[in-house]
């Protein structure tokens, strides 16, 4: 590993030992017992209550686990100011020392990872094995961009020049970052985002999801309990309209990183655009409309694993997940049929259940939006089957349909519904010509053993993420860094070695003497 020869993944926990689940179901009954808070932290002070509203879990609508509330205007304006004046000294220490804090932050996230397990599962419905991945691929973010920190942030690069002249390059934090991130990984992408802006040198105000503000508070305060100037990073909750646009409208943002749906990425990048002052960086990871193409020579039982995480894992609630599986003609009622016999199998229930294969979804609204789509398919379309959910939280049971082309999908539907279209072999570029034409590039899965097939596919679908013979979810931190192009986002990709440079300026110094 060029990044740092001590650096290593997280381990996380393994649910099949029978004392790691006790633990667990301790920590949830324990979090069962406490009354949460989150609400705007300003210098790493909870600010008074406002309007505070109770959260109450998505699996189970009875249960209030806290109460949240959201940031006033003014409140962005005091941490703005407060973050741009402890900056430049941040910046001054260098990337090893800043390296120290956010290895610090990666053991806190671990120390406290059956806590932030329960909390996943209780504040965003996420099952025990999606929640051991999150605490995993925060703390992989943190010790990841500690090492480029120390090796892009340390020293300034040494240049050719002349005889007699000095040229160094060397890179530096360009300010106050914006960080807005999604519900959908409250954890793993909210602290990824602050990890990187901080390792290269910025100052961070975190904006989470309307949905998870308690988990981002709690990372919140390991931050700082790890060691980090509180006023070198704020969480100011809040809608995205008034919140979010308060942060990028703001004359001292220095960057927006972003990670959620295409349509608010535009709104900010328009609200960017009309913007005196200096021109910012804008870091969007964004949607998918993901494939999988499989061929006559793929092996079955492979595929219908491989099709059941990436499509209902995590109840389809990533932007890699799989949306549109081609099957080619001759062998697509086999595989059909075997998908349809493993989803008899699937559990969807409470999520802190460490049976439980899926847990609810996220809202209400996206309840109801999904379930118009299923209704739209079985219209339109063929509803192959849909599983019943049961009652009392956000569950929506996952289906599978069968559409006349890739074309019937022209949009991200974020949830646990797939769709099949039957290909003609040979026809494989017609087949795939809508999906590029609807202009995604996040996400790819390929199962065949022939290479010439994988190459095909490849270049008539050109992704940022594509997966050979494996699942297409659960990019790992360093080793498949993710991230798309075209409407799927801008890059730099997560989790890479290029991922800095953009939260960051360089500064060329030549000097004679
Ligand atoms: N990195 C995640 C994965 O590889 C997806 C992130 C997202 O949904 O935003 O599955």
């Amino acid at each position: 590993d060029v990044y740092g020869s001590a650096r290593r993944n997280s381990l996380g926990l393994d649910l099949s030992i029978r004392a790691v689940r006790e633990r667990l179901a301790g920590a949830v009954a324990a979090l069962d017992g406490e009354r949460l808070e989150a609400g705007p932290i300003i210098g790493g002070k909870l600010a008074p209550a406002h309007q505070a509203q109770e959260r109450r879990s998505p699996a189970d609508l009875s249960r209030v686990i806290g109460q949240a509330w959201d940031a006033t205007p003014d409140q962005v304006d005091s941490a703005y100011l407060a973050a741009a004046a402890a900056q430049q000294a941040w910046d001054d220490q260098g990337g090893e020392a800043r390296a120290k804090v956010l290895r610090a932050m990666g053991d806190a996230l671990e120390a406290n990872i059956d806590r932030l397990i329960a909390l996943c599962s209780r504040e965003a419905g996420k099952t025990l094995s999606d929640g051991i991945a999150e605490v995993r691929e925060a703390a992989d973010f943190c010790r990841y961009y500690a090492s480029l920190a120390e090796r892009q942030f340390a020293q300034p690069e040494t240049l050719k020049g002349p005889v007699g002249e000095t040229n160094r390059l060397s890179l530096h934090g360009r300010g106050v970052f914006a960080c807005i991130s999604p519900w959908n990984f409250p954890l793993a992408i909210f602290t990824g985002q602050i990890a990187a802006a901080l390792a290269a040198g910025n100052a961070v105000l975190a904006k989470p999801a309307e949905q998870t503000p308690l988990i981002a508070a709690e990372a919140v305060r390991l931050f700082h309990k790890a060691g980090l100037n509180p006023d070198l990073l704020h969480l100011l909750p809040g809608e995205g309209a008034v919140v979010g646009q308060a942060l990028v409208s703001h004359p001292t943002c220095a960057g927006v990183a972003f990670t959620g749906g295409t349509d608010t990425a535009w709104a900010i990048n328009r609200t960017l655009a009309a913007r005196q002052g200096p021109i910012v960086p804008f870091i969007a990871e964004t949607g998918g409309l993901n494939a999988m193409f499989v061929d006559t020579t793929a092996l079955r039982e492979q595929v219908i694993d491989d099709v059941l995480s990436s499509g209902f894992g995590s109840a389809g609630q990533r932007c890699s997940a799989l949306r549109l599986l081609f099957l080619p003609e001759d062998t697509a009622d086999m595989v059909v049929e075997g998908i349809l016999g493993a989803m008899d199998a699937l559990v969807i229930g409470d999520p802190a259940d460490p049976r439980a294969d899926l847990g609810p979804v996220i809202d209400e609204d996206a309840r109801a939006m999904l379930q118009a789509h299923v209704e739209r398919l079985s219209r339109d379309a063929k509803l192959l089957r849909q599983l019943p959910a049961p009652d009392g939280g956000h569950f929506f049971g996952p289906a599978i349909a069968e559409v006349p082309s890739g074309g019937f999908l022209t949009k991200e539907v974020f949830g646990p519904i797939l769709h099949v279209v039957r290909y003609k072999p040979g026809k494989l570029q017609e087949a795939a010509a809508p999906l590029r034409a609807a202009g995604y590039g996040l996400t790819l899965g390929i199962h065949t053993r022939i290479e010439a097939f994988a190459e095909e596919v490849r270049r008539a679908v050109p992704v940022g993420n594509a997966y050979v013979n494996r699942s297409m979810i659960g990019a790992v931190v360093g080793v498949q860094p993710f991230g798309g192009e075209g409407l799927s986002g801008t890059g730099p990709k997560a989790g890479g070695p290029h991922a800095l440079l953009r939260y960051a300026v360089e500064r060329a110094v030549s000097i004679n003497i």
